[in-house]
């Protein structure tokens, strides 16, 4: 009965003379541990804009967004749908495009705030016949880079090889769909039609 009391005494007047065993957050941030999952961070030079991110996010977290008069692919990741799960890290094509930081901290008012959301810009290469989306321009070169010289044999892959040491603008289509065509950027289905419907 006593004996008790003057246990939780002395832990009580030992507690006075040693230091607080809780951390002082959020006035002293608690820094993660380097291999912490936190909320992933995109990396715009080892991105391709493929979106295969997008597909595998379990939450639908990622939204891609393709502005095709200006050419440009968008990727914005909301971090307030995020689980934090790695998916997109660990499926990323590129292996580098997007990582998990050690950031876990989202404290905001306004779900609009720019820091909930994460971007990459991507510039997109569009069909020169139809205007459809071919892919990001990043992720063409990146396939021909893993398929050597069979790239080559590619009209698609041709021009954007030209496009990185060189101006090369697309070229217009005339009034409908040639043979000529298919030496010209252009989305699978317009190429087939250069083969079935072409009247050489
Ligand atoms: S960590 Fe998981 S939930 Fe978050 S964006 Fe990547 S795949 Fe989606
Ligand atoms: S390269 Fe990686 S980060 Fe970029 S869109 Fe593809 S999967 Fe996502």
């Amino acid at each position: 009965m006593f004996l008790p009391k003057i246990r939780e005494i002395t832990e009580a007047l030992r507690s006075l003379f040693t230091p607080a065993f809780t951390t002082k957050y959020p006035l002293k941030p608690y820094i993660a541990h380097d291999e912490y999952r936190g909320f992933p961070k995109y990396y715009e030079e080892e991105c391709v804009g493929c979106g295969t991110c997008v597909q595998v996010c379990p939450t639908s977290a990622i939204e891609i967004i393709d502005d095709k008069q200006k050419g440009v692919r968008k990727l914005v990741l909301d971090y307030t749908s995020c689980s934090q799960c790695g998916q997109c890290e660990e499926k990323c094509i590129t292996d580098k495009g997007i990582k998990l930081s050690s950031e876990y901290v989202l404290s905001v008012t306004d779900l609009k705030a720019p820091e909930v959301y994460e971007t990459v810009e991507k510039d997109l290469a569009v069909c020169e016949a139809c205007g459809d989306v071919i892919a990001c321009r990043d992720h063409l070169l990146f396939v021909k880079e893993r398929l050597g010289a069979k790239a080559y044999a590619h009209p698609n892959f041709l021009i954007e090889t030209q496009r990185q040491f060189a101006e090369v603008k697309p070229s217009s289509i005339k009034d409908k769909i040639r043979r000529e065509d298919l030496i010209k950027e252009v989305c699978p289905v317009c190429r087939h039609k250069t083969v079935v419907n072409d009247e050489f």
